[in-house]
């Protein structure tokens, strides 16, 4: 077998964050913004979102400071008089809730389980994913979990990928494969620790010069890509 290990992205590969998010926001605007909702919420505050990300991955900043900084600048942009920190903890408590699954991602990790050791490695904030993990039901099949605010780095940074080899106790990246939705976080991450990657891609995006060394565009075409049945 070519893999021995596989390593999952949760958000976009296995867990619906678009839902989860659009939920959190709407909730959380409503209940504490005494103002109409306007129509281009959400798709603005994914952009400021995405941006922040971005940041974090290039450690520009940190997780503290990316919590509120998101909903500084929607504010911002929107004319919105309120508090970014208050609006923070409150969507941070509804996001928590969300443990939507993608289609197919229970069946992936049923046709793997037994058959490879299987860990997730997500950029996300520590109490969120936990308890997203937890609400979803995949916490079982992951021998561990490592979330980029517990252990200071974040996708593509190759030390979080140090760690986990180093947790797993094994040699070194062969016999590993990463998958996941992320260009620059999951599949700059595993090109950055040598480790092979699968691109779920179902949008069929470019790949920006990035050679993944599988591309699928379902996460359910997974097992069949890489030889496990
Ligand atoms: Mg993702």
């Amino acid at each position: 077998m070519r893999y021995h290990t596989l390593i999952f992205d949760l958000d976009g590969t296995l867990l619906d964050y678009r839902k989860t998010e659009d939920a959190a926001l709407y909730i959380t605007y409503q209940a504490l913004i005494n103002e109409n909702l306007p129509s281009n919420l959400l798709p603005l505050y994914r952009e400021i979102n995405e941006a922040v990300w971005r940041d974090l991955e290039k450690g520009l900043i940190d997780p503290p400071k990316l919590k509120t900084q998101r909903f500084r600048k929607l504010f911002r942009a929107l004319a919105i008089t309120g508090d970014p920190e208050a609006f923070s903890t409150r969507y941070l408590e509804e996001l928590g809730k969300g443990g939507y699954l993608l289609p197919g991602a229970i069946e992936v990790l049923e046709q793997c389980n037994g058959k490879v050791r299987m860990v997730s490695i997500t950029n996300g904030l520590e109490k969120v994913q936990k308890s997203r993990i937890a609400l979803s039901g995949i916490g079982r099949f992951f021998e561990s979990v490592i979330i980029s605010e517990e252990v200071g780095y974040a996708k593509p940074d190759p030390r979080i990928f140090y760690h986990l080899i180093h947790e797993m106790g094994l040699s070194g990246p062969e016999g590993i494969l990463m998958i996941g939705d992320g260009l620059t976080s999951d599949i700059q991450g595993g090109i950055n620790a040598k480790i092979d990657t699968c691109w779920v891609n179902p949008e069929n995006f470019q790949s920006n010069g990035l050679e993944p060394t599988f591309v699928i565009s379902r996460i359910d075409e997974l097992a069949e890509t890489i030889g496990l049945c």
